[in-house]
């Protein structure tokens, strides 16, 4: 119904969801078939919540948002801006850990999840439909549904990459059973021959186009892996302890960024450089949640943080931070930080 969808775009834009776009439900099988290769390869690693993406006869993959809702008929994707100039360097040999551009505001999860709720109940009962949103909580590909309605193309790092803002957009997605127009414009594919990002990546993470390897990626070793990382990894990780915008940085289509408008990523809370020695002193989990609450930080736990710290800490070629990482042992019983401690250290005795 054409009035709903005009409806449902101008009050979304309302809310300050950038741009929005309207698929049917069922995506093309080619998207299934891609992300069933990727389960299949192991390359989610262990992100197991992911398999509820796939089911296991490959028939029925698309009843996963059917079983959610019975009678789903469009998906509505919406794309938020969440870039801001940072002024700091990224220096790789400093005494402090960057944080990845996405994490140092207000969580996008919160952020976005309010203005899908509201565009939920508008849908509910202005226009009596049923609603129903994700923000990377769901069986849901967000990217998939953002390609073939025209928000963007995937790009050979496999990013969603907008026409207006490059890759540098948090993706929300709502399930509703009204019957809307589906946008047909779609964005072609633009990489052509280029190869930055492949290349950039300091772990050979991107397998093949639009291919990312999970186990490899720094972005997962940083915030999704609980345990240890992998020592032949840890030299690539230089300084970063939450997250890696590397193939983001060196796409070509990420040169013509736009400041946000969104005020709550706007604002930051952390800054990108976070001194080393702070994040190692945080004694407490307590200490760690009144530091980083509301941003994204928070999904590492002060344990990530202080792993990812150390190694980071190892890289650095410090050896001021020798005296640090030895307090640090002492003061923690947790085997896997003092491994990852020890490692630091010897990379800075040698
Ligand atoms: S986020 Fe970093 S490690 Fe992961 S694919 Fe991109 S460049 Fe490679
Ligand atoms: S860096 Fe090049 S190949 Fe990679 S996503 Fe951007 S345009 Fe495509």
């Amino acid at each position: 119904v054409k009035d709903h969808k005009n409806h449902i775009l101008a009050y979304g834009r309302a809310l300050g969801l950038d741009q929005l776009c309207i698929s049917p439900i069922d995506l093309p099988y080619l998207y299934y078939n891609a992300f069933d290769n990727w389960i299949k390869n192991g390359y989610h690693a262990n992100m197991s919540y992911l398999n509820d993406r796939v089911d296991e006869k490959e028939c029925h993959k698309k009843d996963i948002i059917h079983s959610r809702m019975p009678k789903a008929q469009s998906m509505i994707t919406a794309a938020v801006n969440y870039y801001r100039q940072d002024s700091e360097t990224l220096s790789p040999n400093s005494n402090s850990g960057i944080i990845s551009r996405y994490a140092v505001s207000r969580d996008y999860h919160k952020v976005i999840s309010k203005k899908l709720i509201k565009l939920c109940r508008f849908i509910e009962n202005e226009l009596k439909g049923n609603a129903r949103f994700y923000v990377d909580t769901g069986p849901i590909m967000e990217k998939a549904y953002g390609e073939t309605s025209g928000l963007g193309f995937i790009g050979k790092n496999s990013m969603l990459i907008n026409g207006d803002f490059g890759s540098w957009i948090f993706l929300g997605v709502i399930i509703t059973s009204l019957d809307l127009e589906p946008d047909v414009h779609h964005l072609p594919f633009r990489c052509g021959s280029c190869q930055r990002c492949i290349n950039a990546c300091p772990t050979k993470a991107i397998v093949k186009e639009k291919t990312v390897n999970s186990n490899l990626c720094l972005s997962y070793q940083t915030i999704e892996n609980r345990g240890t990382i992998p020592v032949e990894l840890r030299k690539s990780l230089g300084n970063l302890i939450f997250g890696c915008d590397i193939c983001q940085e060196v796409c070509p289509h990420n040169c013509r960024e736009k400041p946000c408008v969104e005020k709550d990523f706007k604002n930051r809370l952390v800054d990108r450089h976070i001194s080393l020695i702070e994040i190692l002193a945080i004694d407490s989990d307590q200490a760690f949640t009144e530091r980083f609450k509301g941003t994204p930080i928070m999904r590492a736990k002060r344990r990530g943080l202080q792993r990812n710290a150390c190694i980071a800490a190892g890289n650095s070629g410090d050896k001021l931070l020798i005296h640090v990482l030895k307090e640090f042992i002492g003061k923690t019983r947790d085997h896997i930080l003092i491994e990852h401690a020890q490692w630091a250290l010897a990379q800075l005795n040698i």
